[in-house]
């Protein structure tokens, strides 16, 4: 699939690279994208042979996000399923150093891992790098999210990855609040990278799909190795959609980042909120009203912004995050989560302030 025609990591910007890579050849009559490549079984003897193993399409999404990320990339079924392929990297008994903000599914794999014996966890507060590295010191790996989901701390991924790897740990990111576009971890010393593909990466709200991304080798062969064992494998639709949702990342962003912070420049003093979180990065802005009833009225009465979970999609969406009984009791009963998508950011405010304003 490679041509010398083909751009690589190094020589374009990564806004370049998310529309050129993962491309079929400049042949006559080659299409301009890879297509939804439905096969079970291929003939004997090359290199992918049964459907679980290997997937056109899926090289196309990896070769592309592994070069945004600087390393090599695999697709997998969902976000969390990423997460379980990489925390069956583990030996029995191993501890892992986990933000006690994580996703609530992190959260939920590594208390079903310790109930059972499996894994032992230590939560953390990933912002406090002192007591993150105390605890790597005797840890199989280090877990970070950053920005954390929905408390919108920030890690210091260069310390803890060179703290963890002195103590022999293994450090993650889940880089799919700050997408490769704002952060990239294995270049601060990470040596694994997931993502929820379902959020930024897609962006359309239609894709459920996760990735890995490492630049070790022997990393890789383990994780692809589970993805066969475990068959966690993505369906090429899916894939096809990812791709196609990546290769517009930089422009969404953009958009949306830029009305993130005038939302935030905005509402920063609005007489309704208590507090408003923003890391200076990214779409997801975090509002907290002085209530979880004041907050679930004012969510009532938006109508641009949908009231949905999950996040990163060109729609503005947003969620009082408590009403889910796995969210951390540290999180604010009024903390309501803004994904900001690409509308207007006029429109935007307009709905919010009207919603809040009412209250
Ligand atoms: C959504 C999400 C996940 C889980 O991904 P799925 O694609 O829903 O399985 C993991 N981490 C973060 C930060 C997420 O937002």
């Amino acid at each position: 699939m490679r041509n010398p025609h083909d751009a690589s990591p190094s020589n374009v910007h990564p806004d370049t690279w998310a529309v050129t890579a993962g491309r079929p050849s400049r042949e006559p009559d080659e299409p301009l994208n890879v297509p939804v490549l439905l096969a079970s079984t291929y003939t004997a003897g090359g290199d992918l042979e049964y459907g679980r193993y290997g997937n056109p399409t899926w090289t196309a999404f990896e070769e592309t996000l592994g070069g945004l990320e600087d390393g090599r990339c695999l697709a997998f079924a969902s976000g969390i399923a990423a997460i379980a392929a990489t925390l069956d990297l583990l030996p029995h008994g191993a501890k892992v150093v986990a933000p006690r903000h994580s996703y609530t599914g992190t959260i939920g794999q590594l208390n079903h891992a310790e109930e059972r014996g499996r894994l032992r966890a230590e939560l953390v507060d990933i912002g406090d790098t002192a007591s993150v590295t105390a605890a790597a010191a005797d840890a199989a790996m280090v877990w970070i999210e950053s920005p954390t989901n929905p408390a919108l701390e920030l890690a210091d991924i260069a310390a803890i990855s060179a703290a963890a790897r002195a103590a022999g740990a293994l450090t993650v990111v889940d880089n799919t609040f700050a997408t490769p576009l704002l952060q990239r971890p294995l270049g601060l010393g990470a040596d694994i990278v997931v993502h929820s593909a379902t959020k930024f990466i897609s962006g359309h709200s239609d894709v459920v799909m996760g990735a890995i991304v490492t630049g070790s080798g022997s990393l890789y062969d383990g994780l692809k190795k589970r993805r066969s064992l475990n068959g966690a494998i993505p369906g090429p639709l899916e894939v096809f959609l990812a791709l196609r949702g990546l290769r517009t990342l930089p422009v969404r962003l953009e958009r949306a980042q830029s009305s993130a912070k005038e939302l935030v420049r905005r509402l920063d003093d609005h007489p309704a909120l208590t507090e408003v979180r923003y890391p200076g990065f990214g779409a997801i802005v975090s509002i907290v009203l002085p209530s979880g009833e004041a907050a679930d009225a004012f969510i009532d009465r938006t109508g641009l912004w949908r009231h949905a979970t999950s996040l990163g999609g060109v729609e503005s969406t947003l969620e009082r995050r408590r009403r889910w009984a796995a969210e951390a009791p540290t999180i604010p009963e009024g903390l309501v989560r803004l994904s900001v998508g690409i509308e207007n950011v006029e429109d935007l405010y307009r709905d919010l302030d009207t919603a809040l304003s009412a209250g």
